[in-house]
Protein backbone atom coordinates (compact mmCIF):
# COMPACT_ATOMS: atom_id res chain seq x y z
CA UNK A 1 0.00 0.00 0.00
CA UNK A 2 1.21 3.57 -0.54
CA UNK A 3 0.40 6.43 1.41
CA UNK A 4 0.04 9.42 0.71
CA UNK A 5 1.89 11.88 2.93
CA UNK A 6 1.14 15.51 3.54
CA UNK A 7 4.80 17.28 4.41
CA UNK A 8 6.29 15.37 1.71
CA UNK A 9 3.33 16.89 -0.66
CA UNK A 10 3.69 20.15 0.57
CA UNK A 11 7.54 20.02 0.22
CA UNK A 12 7.20 18.75 -3.81
CA UNK A 13 4.68 21.17 -4.65
CA UNK A 14 5.75 24.01 -2.74
CA UNK A 15 9.75 23.95 -3.05
CA UNK A 16 9.93 24.35 -6.88
CA UNK A 17 6.95 26.87 -6.42
CA UNK A 18 9.29 29.37 -4.51
CA UNK A 19 12.13 28.76 -7.20
CA UNK A 20 14.26 26.69 -4.53
CA UNK A 21 16.57 23.72 -5.10
CA UNK A 22 17.14 22.41 -1.40
CA UNK A 23 17.19 18.60 -1.55
CA UNK A 24 14.48 17.16 -0.36
CA UNK A 25 14.68 13.15 1.19
CA UNK A 26 11.75 10.80 2.47
CA UNK A 27 12.95 8.42 5.66
CA UNK A 28 11.05 4.76 4.97
CA UNK A 29 9.59 3.12 7.08
CA UNK A 30 9.77 -0.83 7.38
CA UNK A 31 7.75 -3.15 9.68
CA UNK A 32 9.64 -6.41 10.15
CA UNK A 33 6.87 -8.71 9.78
CA UNK A 34 5.94 -7.51 6.50
CA UNK A 35 8.67 -5.71 4.83
CA UNK A 36 7.59 -4.92 1.60
CA UNK A 37 5.01 -2.78 2.74
CA UNK A 38 6.05 0.88 1.44
CA UNK A 39 5.13 3.74 4.14
CA UNK A 40 7.63 7.14 4.38
CA UNK A 41 7.59 10.44 6.25
CA UNK A 42 9.30 13.67 4.22
CA UNK A 43 12.58 14.66 5.93
CA UNK A 44 15.24 17.65 5.31
CA UNK A 45 18.88 18.23 6.72
CA UNK A 46 19.39 21.44 8.82
CA UNK A 47 22.37 22.34 10.69
CA UNK A 48 23.65 18.83 10.27
CA UNK A 49 20.54 17.24 12.18
CA UNK A 50 18.13 15.24 9.92
CA UNK A 51 14.88 15.96 10.58
CA UNK A 52 11.28 14.54 9.82
CA UNK A 53 7.83 15.21 10.05
CA UNK A 54 6.43 14.27 12.93
CA UNK A 55 2.75 14.40 10.97
CA UNK A 56 3.96 11.91 8.64
CA UNK A 57 5.36 9.73 11.29
CA UNK A 58 1.79 9.47 13.12
CA UNK A 59 0.39 8.65 9.53
CA UNK A 60 2.97 5.78 9.10
CA UNK A 61 2.26 4.34 12.48
CA UNK A 62 -1.48 4.78 12.20
CA UNK A 63 -1.93 6.95 14.99
CA UNK A 64 -4.03 10.00 15.43
CA UNK A 65 -2.71 13.00 15.79
CA UNK A 66 -4.39 16.54 16.38
CA UNK A 67 -3.03 20.20 15.93
CA UNK A 68 -4.52 22.95 17.81
CA UNK A 69 -3.92 25.78 15.06
CA UNK A 70 -3.81 28.59 17.33
CA UNK A 71 -1.56 27.21 20.15
CA UNK A 72 0.50 25.75 17.21
CA UNK A 73 0.68 22.58 19.49
CA UNK A 74 0.40 18.72 18.13
CA UNK A 75 -0.51 16.41 20.33
CA UNK A 76 -0.76 12.47 19.29
CA UNK A 77 -2.89 9.91 21.19
CA UNK A 78 -2.80 6.00 21.92
CA UNK A 79 -5.25 5.44 24.48
CA UNK A 80 -4.57 7.37 27.68
CA UNK A 81 -0.85 7.72 26.39
CA UNK A 82 -0.33 11.48 25.20
CA UNK A 83 2.60 13.35 23.42
CA UNK A 84 2.88 16.92 22.55
CA UNK A 85 4.91 19.28 20.72
CA UNK A 86 4.73 23.06 20.32
CA UNK A 87 6.28 24.91 17.13
CA UNK A 88 9.95 26.74 18.06
CA UNK A 89 9.89 25.31 21.23
CA UNK A 90 12.44 22.31 22.75
CA UNK A 91 9.83 20.90 25.08
CA UNK A 92 8.20 17.23 24.40
CA UNK A 93 5.59 16.64 26.77
CA UNK A 94 4.95 12.81 27.32
CA UNK A 95 1.75 11.62 29.42
CA UNK A 96 2.04 7.75 29.22
CA UNK A 97 -0.73 5.11 30.05
CA UNK A 98 -1.22 5.47 33.62
CA UNK A 99 -0.99 9.51 33.44
CA UNK A 100 2.51 10.20 34.58
CA UNK A 101 3.57 13.00 32.65
CA UNK A 102 7.06 13.86 31.89
CA UNK A 103 8.71 16.61 29.90
CA UNK A 104 12.01 16.44 27.88
CA UNK A 105 14.09 18.95 26.44
CA UNK A 106 15.61 18.54 22.98
CA UNK A 107 18.49 20.24 22.26
CA UNK A 108 16.65 22.02 19.28
CA UNK A 109 13.60 23.61 18.71
CA UNK A 110 10.46 21.43 16.58
CA UNK A 111 10.47 23.14 13.42
CA UNK A 112 6.65 24.03 12.27
CA UNK A 113 6.25 24.45 8.24
CA UNK A 114 4.10 23.88 5.49
CA UNK A 115 1.44 22.92 8.34
CA UNK A 116 3.69 20.12 9.68
CA UNK A 117 5.89 19.73 12.81
CA UNK A 118 9.15 18.34 12.13
CA UNK A 119 11.90 16.72 14.98
CA UNK A 120 15.36 15.94 15.18
CA UNK A 121 14.87 11.97 14.23
CA UNK A 122 17.62 10.40 16.26
CA UNK A 123 17.02 12.30 18.76
CA UNK A 124 13.62 11.48 18.38
CA UNK A 125 13.01 8.05 17.99
CA UNK A 126 13.08 7.00 21.88
CA UNK A 127 10.29 9.24 22.65
CA UNK A 128 8.63 8.43 19.86
CA UNK A 129 8.42 4.44 20.83
CA UNK A 130 7.04 5.68 24.21
CA UNK A 131 3.61 7.03 22.66
CA UNK A 132 3.67 4.36 19.14
CA UNK A 133 4.85 1.22 21.92
CA UNK A 134 6.67 -0.48 19.68
CA UNK A 135 10.42 -0.32 19.51
CA UNK A 136 12.21 1.28 16.31
CA UNK A 137 15.66 2.42 15.07
CA UNK A 138 16.62 4.61 12.26
CA UNK A 139 19.27 2.83 10.28
CA UNK A 140 21.61 5.40 8.49
CA UNK A 141 22.83 3.07 5.46
CA UNK A 142 19.29 2.75 4.62
CA UNK A 143 17.89 5.51 5.78
CA UNK A 144 14.82 4.04 7.47
CA UNK A 145 13.32 3.52 10.81
CA UNK A 146 13.08 -0.30 11.35
CA UNK A 147 9.90 -0.99 13.49
CA UNK A 148 8.65 -4.48 15.28
CA UNK A 149 5.61 -5.73 14.59
CA UNK A 150 3.40 -5.32 10.93
CA UNK A 151 2.44 -2.80 8.97
CA UNK A 152 -0.47 -1.01 11.60
CA UNK A 153 -3.94 -0.59 9.41
CA UNK A 154 -5.68 2.65 10.28
CA UNK A 155 -8.78 3.22 12.42
CA UNK A 156 -11.94 4.19 9.89
CA UNK A 157 -14.34 6.54 11.11
CA UNK A 158 -16.28 6.47 7.70
CA UNK A 159 -16.65 2.88 6.16
CA UNK A 160 -19.02 3.32 3.34
CA UNK A 161 -22.10 6.05 2.09
CA UNK A 162 -25.43 4.88 1.66
CA UNK A 163 -28.16 6.02 -1.07
CA UNK A 164 -31.84 6.71 0.10
CA UNK A 165 -34.00 7.65 -2.66
CA UNK A 166 -37.14 9.84 -1.30
CA UNK A 167 -40.22 11.26 -3.25
CA UNK A 168 -38.35 14.74 -4.11
CA UNK A 169 -34.85 13.35 -3.92
CA UNK A 170 -32.18 11.93 -2.22
CA UNK A 171 -30.50 11.16 1.28
CA UNK A 172 -26.96 10.44 0.86
CA UNK A 173 -25.80 8.68 4.39
CA UNK A 174 -22.28 9.04 4.93
CA UNK A 175 -22.05 6.15 7.70
CA UNK A 176 -19.89 6.88 10.73
CA UNK A 177 -18.24 5.07 13.63
CA UNK A 178 -17.65 8.24 16.07
CA UNK A 179 -18.88 11.41 16.01
CA UNK A 180 -17.67 13.65 13.88
CA UNK A 181 -18.34 17.21 14.17
CA UNK A 182 -16.75 19.54 11.40
CA UNK A 183 -18.16 19.06 8.35
CA UNK A 184 -19.68 21.41 5.46
CA UNK A 185 -21.19 20.83 1.36
CA UNK A 186 -21.35 22.91 -1.15
CA UNK A 187 -23.76 22.16 -3.86
CA UNK A 188 -22.38 24.14 -7.74
CA UNK A 189 -24.80 24.36 -10.14
CA UNK A 190 -23.33 22.19 -13.12
CA UNK A 191 -24.29 19.73 -10.66
CA UNK A 192 -21.43 18.75 -8.50
CA UNK A 193 -21.64 18.21 -4.41
CA UNK A 194 -18.10 18.59 -2.39
CA UNK A 195 -18.12 17.54 1.39
CA UNK A 196 -15.38 17.90 3.42
CA UNK A 197 -15.59 16.15 6.48
CA UNK A 198 -12.66 17.18 8.81
CA UNK A 199 -10.60 15.15 11.03
CA UNK A 200 -11.50 12.06 9.37
CA UNK A 201 -10.43 9.06 8.10
CA UNK A 202 -12.66 7.39 5.39
CA UNK A 203 -12.21 3.87 3.81
CA UNK A 204 -11.93 5.44 0.20
CA UNK A 205 -11.38 2.25 -1.62
CA UNK A 206 -14.35 0.94 -0.45
CA UNK A 207 -16.24 3.91 -1.49
CA UNK A 208 -15.14 4.35 -4.74
CA UNK A 209 -15.79 1.29 -5.98
CA UNK A 210 -19.48 2.08 -4.89
CA UNK A 211 -22.41 1.38 -7.88
CA UNK A 212 -23.93 4.59 -8.74
CA UNK A 213 -26.98 4.92 -10.33
CA UNK A 214 -30.35 7.16 -10.71
CA UNK A 215 -29.41 10.68 -9.19
CA UNK A 216 -25.70 10.17 -8.17
CA UNK A 217 -23.64 9.75 -11.47
CA UNK A 218 -20.14 9.55 -9.82
CA UNK A 219 -18.46 9.16 -6.92
CA UNK A 220 -15.25 10.48 -5.73
CA UNK A 221 -13.85 9.88 -2.21
CA UNK A 222 -10.56 11.63 -1.37
CA UNK A 223 -8.18 11.03 2.19
CA UNK A 224 -6.19 14.01 2.58
CA UNK A 225 -3.64 14.22 5.98
CA UNK A 226 -6.75 16.34 7.34
CA UNK A 227 -9.82 15.53 6.24
CA UNK A 228 -12.23 13.21 3.82
CA UNK A 229 -13.06 15.04 0.63
CA UNK A 230 -16.37 13.00 -1.73
CA UNK A 231 -17.60 14.45 -4.74
CA UNK A 232 -20.56 13.34 -6.37
CA UNK A 233 -21.86 14.05 -9.70
CA UNK A 234 -25.32 14.73 -9.50
CA UNK A 235 -28.13 14.92 -12.47
CA UNK A 236 -30.96 16.69 -13.38
CA UNK A 237 -31.90 19.64 -12.15
CA UNK A 238 -31.18 20.08 -7.93
CA UNK A 239 -32.79 22.74 -5.96
CA UNK A 240 -31.23 22.28 -2.99
CA UNK A 241 -28.69 20.79 -0.55
CA UNK A 242 -28.62 20.36 3.39
CA UNK A 243 -25.63 18.78 5.64
CA UNK A 244 -26.56 17.63 9.15
CA UNK A 245 -26.21 14.77 11.84
CA UNK A 246 -28.56 12.20 11.97
CA UNK A 247 -30.39 12.60 15.47
CA UNK A 248 -30.05 8.82 15.90
CA UNK A 249 -26.95 7.60 14.99
CA UNK A 250 -22.72 9.30 14.28
CA UNK A 251 -24.06 9.55 10.88
CA UNK A 252 -23.89 12.38 8.99
CA UNK A 253 -27.14 13.06 5.99
CA UNK A 254 -27.06 15.17 2.87
CA UNK A 255 -30.15 15.57 1.72
CA UNK A 256 -31.09 16.62 -2.23
CA UNK A 257 -33.89 17.98 -3.59
CA UNK A 258 -35.45 17.82 -6.60
CA UNK A 259 -37.25 21.82 -7.33
CA UNK A 260 -41.10 22.03 -7.29
CA UNK A 261 -43.15 25.51 -7.19
CA UNK A 262 -41.65 26.72 -4.04
CA UNK A 263 -37.94 26.41 -4.82
CA UNK A 264 -38.08 28.25 -7.61
CA UNK A 265 -38.14 31.27 -5.07
CA UNK A 266 -35.80 29.72 -2.16
CA UNK A 267 -33.18 29.87 -5.39
CA UNK A 268 -33.27 32.99 -6.57
CA UNK A 269 -32.95 33.58 -2.45
CA UNK A 270 -30.11 31.47 -2.30
CA UNK A 271 -28.63 32.81 -5.72
CA UNK A 272 -28.60 36.15 -4.15
CA UNK A 273 -27.11 35.24 -1.25
CA UNK A 274 -24.30 33.95 -3.30
CA UNK A 275 -24.06 37.22 -4.84
CA UNK A 276 -23.57 38.66 -1.67
CA UNK A 277 -21.08 36.83 -0.49
CA UNK A 278 -18.76 36.81 -3.20
CA UNK A 279 -19.26 40.70 -3.77
CA UNK A 280 -18.12 41.29 -0.03
CA UNK A 281 -15.05 38.96 -0.42
CA UNK A 282 -14.38 40.74 -3.46
CA UNK A 283 -14.54 43.65 -0.93
CA UNK A 284 -12.21 41.86 1.57
CA UNK A 285 -9.34 41.07 -1.66
CA UNK A 286 -9.42 44.81 -2.55
CA UNK A 287 -6.42 46.61 -3.30
CA UNK A 288 -7.02 49.23 -0.24
CA UNK A 289 -4.62 49.51 1.80
CA UNK A 290 -0.93 50.11 0.58
CA UNK A 291 2.05 50.36 3.07
CA UNK A 292 5.13 52.51 2.92
CA UNK A 293 7.80 51.62 4.62
CA UNK A 294 10.08 53.97 4.37
CA UNK A 295 14.14 52.42 5.55
CA UNK A 296 15.72 52.97 8.66
CA UNK A 297 15.05 56.09 10.97
CA UNK A 298 16.40 57.53 14.52
CA UNK A 299 19.75 56.04 15.31
CA UNK A 300 19.74 53.91 12.34
CA UNK A 301 21.25 56.59 9.48
CA UNK A 302 21.02 53.81 6.92
CA UNK A 303 24.07 54.15 4.26
CA UNK A 304 25.56 57.43 3.87
CA UNK A 305 26.56 59.49 0.89
CA UNK A 306 29.71 61.51 -0.49
CA UNK A 307 27.95 64.79 1.24
CA UNK A 308 26.82 63.23 4.32
CA UNK A 309 23.14 62.76 2.77
CA UNK A 310 21.53 59.95 4.98
CA UNK A 311 19.46 56.87 3.76
CA UNK A 312 16.49 57.34 6.13
CA UNK A 313 15.99 60.75 4.98
CA UNK A 314 16.13 60.22 1.60
CA UNK A 315 13.72 57.48 2.28
CA UNK A 316 11.34 58.96 4.55
CA UNK A 317 11.11 62.04 2.12
CA UNK A 318 10.17 59.37 -0.85
CA UNK A 319 7.97 57.84 1.13
CA UNK A 320 5.84 60.85 2.52
CA UNK A 321 5.58 61.64 -1.02
CA UNK A 322 4.61 58.88 -2.60
CA UNK A 323 1.59 58.69 0.33
CA UNK A 324 0.85 62.35 -0.91
CA UNK A 325 0.48 61.21 -4.59
CA UNK A 326 -1.50 58.03 -3.11
CA UNK A 327 -3.89 60.56 -0.77
CA UNK A 328 -4.31 62.84 -3.67
CA UNK A 329 -5.22 60.47 -6.75
CA UNK A 330 -5.96 57.29 -5.26
CA UNK A 331 -9.12 58.35 -2.81
CA UNK A 332 -10.33 54.21 -2.40
CA UNK A 333 -6.93 53.74 -0.55
CA UNK A 334 -5.61 53.54 2.88
CA UNK A 335 -2.13 54.62 3.12
CA UNK A 336 -0.40 53.16 5.89
CA UNK A 337 3.09 54.12 6.80
CA UNK A 338 5.60 52.19 8.97
CA UNK A 339 7.23 55.56 10.15
CA UNK A 340 6.11 58.95 9.09
CA UNK A 341 8.76 60.77 11.18
CA UNK A 342 12.76 60.28 12.04
CA UNK A 343 12.33 57.79 14.17
CA UNK A 344 13.50 54.11 14.72
CA UNK A 345 11.46 51.39 14.10
CA UNK A 346 12.38 47.52 14.60
CA UNK A 347 12.22 45.54 11.47
CA UNK A 348 9.77 43.12 12.37
CA UNK A 349 7.63 45.77 13.96
CA UNK A 350 7.67 47.19 10.28
CA UNK A 351 5.87 43.56 8.90
CA UNK A 352 3.28 43.51 12.14
CA UNK A 353 2.29 47.56 11.53
CA UNK A 354 1.39 46.01 7.73
CA UNK A 355 -0.65 42.96 9.37
CA UNK A 356 -2.50 44.90 11.76
CA UNK A 357 -3.55 47.50 9.20
CA UNK A 358 -4.77 44.75 6.63
CA UNK A 359 -2.10 45.75 4.26
CA UNK A 360 -2.92 44.25 0.43
CA UNK A 361 0.87 45.91 -0.89
CA UNK A 362 3.88 46.60 0.85
CA UNK A 363 6.69 48.51 -0.51
CA UNK A 364 9.98 49.14 1.70
CA UNK A 365 12.08 51.99 0.22
CA UNK A 366 15.79 52.35 0.60
CA UNK A 367 18.99 53.54 -1.24
CA UNK A 368 22.45 51.41 -1.90
CA UNK A 369 25.85 52.52 -1.62
CA UNK A 370 28.92 50.43 -1.52
CA UNK A 371 31.55 50.79 1.03
CA UNK A 372 34.11 52.68 -1.59
CA UNK A 373 33.03 55.71 -2.43
CA UNK A 374 32.79 57.62 -4.74
CA UNK A 375 32.05 54.78 -7.23
CA UNK A 376 30.86 54.51 -10.81
CA UNK A 377 27.92 51.61 -9.96
CA UNK A 378 24.42 53.11 -10.48
CA UNK A 379 21.21 52.24 -10.82
CA UNK A 380 18.21 51.10 -8.92
CA UNK A 381 16.62 47.35 -8.20
CA UNK A 382 13.65 46.00 -7.15
CA UNK A 383 14.03 43.00 -4.84
CA UNK A 384 11.84 39.75 -3.73
CA UNK A 385 12.14 37.70 -0.57
CA UNK A 386 13.84 35.20 -1.50
CA UNK A 387 17.40 33.37 -0.39
CA UNK A 388 20.02 35.88 -1.72
CA UNK A 389 22.09 34.14 -4.71
CA UNK A 390 24.30 36.85 -5.78
CA UNK A 391 27.14 37.83 -3.68
CA UNK A 392 25.70 41.50 -4.46
CA UNK A 393 22.48 40.44 -3.09
CA UNK A 394 23.70 38.58 0.09
CA UNK A 395 25.82 42.05 1.12
CA UNK A 396 23.03 44.36 -0.11
CA UNK A 397 20.46 41.89 2.37
CA UNK A 398 23.65 42.11 5.31
CA UNK A 399 23.97 45.98 5.35
CA UNK A 400 19.81 46.17 5.60
CA UNK A 401 19.63 43.40 8.08
CA UNK A 402 22.30 44.66 10.12
CA UNK A 403 20.05 47.30 12.34
CA UNK A 404 18.35 44.31 14.18
CA UNK A 405 21.87 44.93 16.17
CA UNK A 406 20.22 48.08 17.57
CA UNK A 407 17.48 46.14 18.84
CA UNK A 408 16.46 45.00 22.10
CA UNK A 409 16.92 41.19 22.33
CA UNK A 410 17.33 40.51 18.93
CA UNK A 411 18.85 36.73 19.00
CA UNK A 412 15.77 35.72 20.47
CA UNK A 413 13.48 38.14 18.15
CA UNK A 414 15.33 36.94 14.28
CA UNK A 415 16.05 33.30 13.57
CA UNK A 416 18.78 33.57 11.60
CA UNK A 417 17.62 33.30 8.17
CA UNK A 418 19.97 30.18 6.51
CA UNK A 419 18.82 28.97 3.18
CA UNK A 420 16.95 25.88 5.58
CA UNK A 421 15.02 29.03 7.14
CA UNK A 422 14.08 30.48 4.38
CA UNK A 423 12.99 27.60 2.60
CA UNK A 424 10.25 27.67 5.58
CA UNK A 425 9.52 30.84 5.38
CA UNK A 426 9.17 31.01 1.56
CA UNK A 427 6.92 28.22 2.18
CA UNK A 428 4.50 29.77 4.44
CA UNK A 429 4.50 32.70 1.92
CA UNK A 430 4.66 31.64 -1.36
CA UNK A 431 0.50 32.40 -2.13
CA UNK A 432 2.19 36.24 -2.01
CA UNK A 433 5.20 35.09 -4.15
CA UNK A 434 3.56 35.40 -7.61
CA UNK A 435 1.93 38.54 -7.03
CA UNK A 436 4.81 40.53 -5.49
CA UNK A 437 6.11 39.12 -8.96
CA UNK A 438 4.31 40.77 -10.78
CA UNK A 439 4.48 44.03 -8.96
CA UNK A 440 7.88 43.92 -9.32
CA UNK A 441 7.60 43.40 -12.94
CA UNK A 442 5.46 46.52 -13.08
CA UNK A 443 7.78 48.60 -11.55
CA UNK A 444 10.92 47.61 -12.73
CA UNK A 445 9.21 49.23 -16.06
CA UNK A 446 7.97 51.90 -14.41
CA UNK A 447 11.12 53.10 -12.97
CA UNK A 448 12.87 52.20 -15.90
CA UNK A 449 10.92 54.01 -18.57
CA UNK A 450 10.75 57.37 -15.85
CA UNK A 451 13.66 57.95 -14.29
CA UNK A 452 17.29 58.84 -16.01
CA UNK A 453 18.43 55.76 -13.41
CA UNK A 454 20.18 52.66 -15.15
CA UNK A 455 17.77 49.62 -14.37
CA UNK A 456 19.83 46.92 -12.41
CA UNK A 457 16.69 44.28 -12.67
CA UNK A 458 14.91 42.26 -10.36
CA UNK A 459 16.75 40.41 -7.54
CA UNK A 460 15.99 38.09 -4.72
CA UNK A 461 17.72 38.61 -1.24
CA UNK A 462 17.17 37.71 2.26
CA UNK A 463 15.32 41.10 3.87
CA UNK A 464 13.82 40.63 7.64
CA UNK A 465 11.86 43.60 6.58
CA UNK A 466 10.05 41.60 4.00
CA UNK A 467 10.13 38.15 6.22
CA UNK A 468 6.48 39.24 8.47
CA UNK A 469 4.19 41.13 6.34
CA UNK A 470 1.62 38.62 4.90
CA UNK A 471 1.13 40.74 1.39
CA UNK A 472 2.59 40.83 -1.87
CA UNK A 473 5.62 43.24 -0.90
CA UNK A 474 9.15 44.22 -2.35
CA UNK A 475 12.12 46.30 -1.47
CA UNK A 476 13.50 49.29 -3.70
CA UNK A 477 16.59 49.92 -3.37
CA UNK A 478 16.65 53.15 -5.64
CA UNK A 479 20.14 54.41 -6.24
CA UNK A 480 23.11 54.21 -5.22
CA UNK A 481 24.48 56.93 -2.83
CA UNK A 482 28.06 55.84 -3.18
CA UNK A 483 28.03 57.07 -6.70
CA UNK A 484 28.07 61.20 -7.83
CA UNK A 485 24.76 61.11 -9.88
CA UNK A 486 22.81 59.12 -8.23
CA UNK A 487 23.46 61.18 -5.29
CA UNK A 488 22.13 64.08 -6.50
CA UNK A 489 19.36 62.67 -8.20
CA UNK A 490 18.05 61.37 -4.57
CA UNK A 491 18.92 64.64 -2.61
CA UNK A 492 16.81 66.66 -5.08
CA UNK A 493 13.22 67.31 -4.59
CA UNK A 494 12.83 66.60 -8.60
CA UNK A 495 14.47 63.37 -8.23
CA UNK A 496 12.19 62.42 -5.01
CA UNK A 497 9.26 63.31 -6.75
CA UNK A 498 10.31 61.69 -9.69
CA UNK A 499 10.48 58.50 -7.80
CA UNK A 500 7.56 58.38 -5.67
CA UNK A 501 5.54 59.29 -9.13
CA UNK A 502 7.73 56.14 -10.59
CA UNK A 503 6.21 54.46 -7.62
CA UNK A 504 3.09 55.66 -7.69
CA UNK A 505 2.29 54.87 -11.37
CA UNK A 506 3.68 51.19 -10.60
CA UNK A 507 0.94 50.59 -7.90
CA UNK A 508 -1.32 51.91 -10.14
CA UNK A 509 -0.91 49.81 -13.26
CA UNK A 510 -0.53 47.06 -10.44
CA UNK A 511 -4.27 47.78 -9.20
CA UNK A 512 -6.07 48.15 -12.44
CA UNK A 513 -4.89 44.39 -13.54
CA UNK A 514 -5.72 42.87 -10.06
CA UNK A 515 -8.51 44.43 -9.87
CA UNK A 516 -9.56 43.38 -13.24
CA UNK A 517 -9.03 39.69 -12.14
CA UNK A 518 -11.14 40.08 -9.27
CA UNK A 519 -14.03 41.30 -11.16
CA UNK A 520 -13.23 38.40 -13.96
CA UNK A 521 -13.72 36.00 -10.72
CA UNK A 522 -16.79 37.56 -10.10
CA UNK A 523 -18.05 37.15 -13.76
CA UNK A 524 -16.84 33.46 -13.28
CA UNK A 525 -18.83 33.08 -9.92
CA UNK A 526 -22.32 34.52 -10.75
CA UNK A 527 -24.54 33.46 -13.58
ZN1 LIG B 1 18.48 50.51 3.52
Amino acid sequence: MNVRFSALAALFVLLPAAGLTQQQNTVDLIFENDRTTARSAGAFRHDGLLYISLNDLCEGFGLRSYESTDSRKLEIKRGNARLKVSAENPFVVLTDQTERRSVYQLPVNVIHAAGTYFVPLELFVPLFERISGRSSSYQPATNAILVEGSTPSFEVDIPTILFEPKVNGLVIRVKASRPLRDFESWLRQDGWLYVTIAEARADTQAINRLKTDGMIRRIVAIQTPTSVQLTFKLSGKIAASEILPDDHSDDILISIRRPGEEDKILLERKRQEIRKGLEEQRDRWKLDVIVIDPGHGGNDPGTTGLNRTREKDITLKIGLKLGALLEKEMKDVKVVYTRKTDRFVELDRRGQIANENNGKLFISIHCNALRQKPSSVRGFEVYLLRPGKTQDAIDIAERENAVIELEEGYRERYQELTEENFILVTMAQSAYLKSSEVFADILQHELGDHLPIPNRGIRQAGFYVLVGAAMPKVLVETAYLSNREDERFLRSDTGQEKIARALFNAIERYKEEYEKLLEEGREIGVR
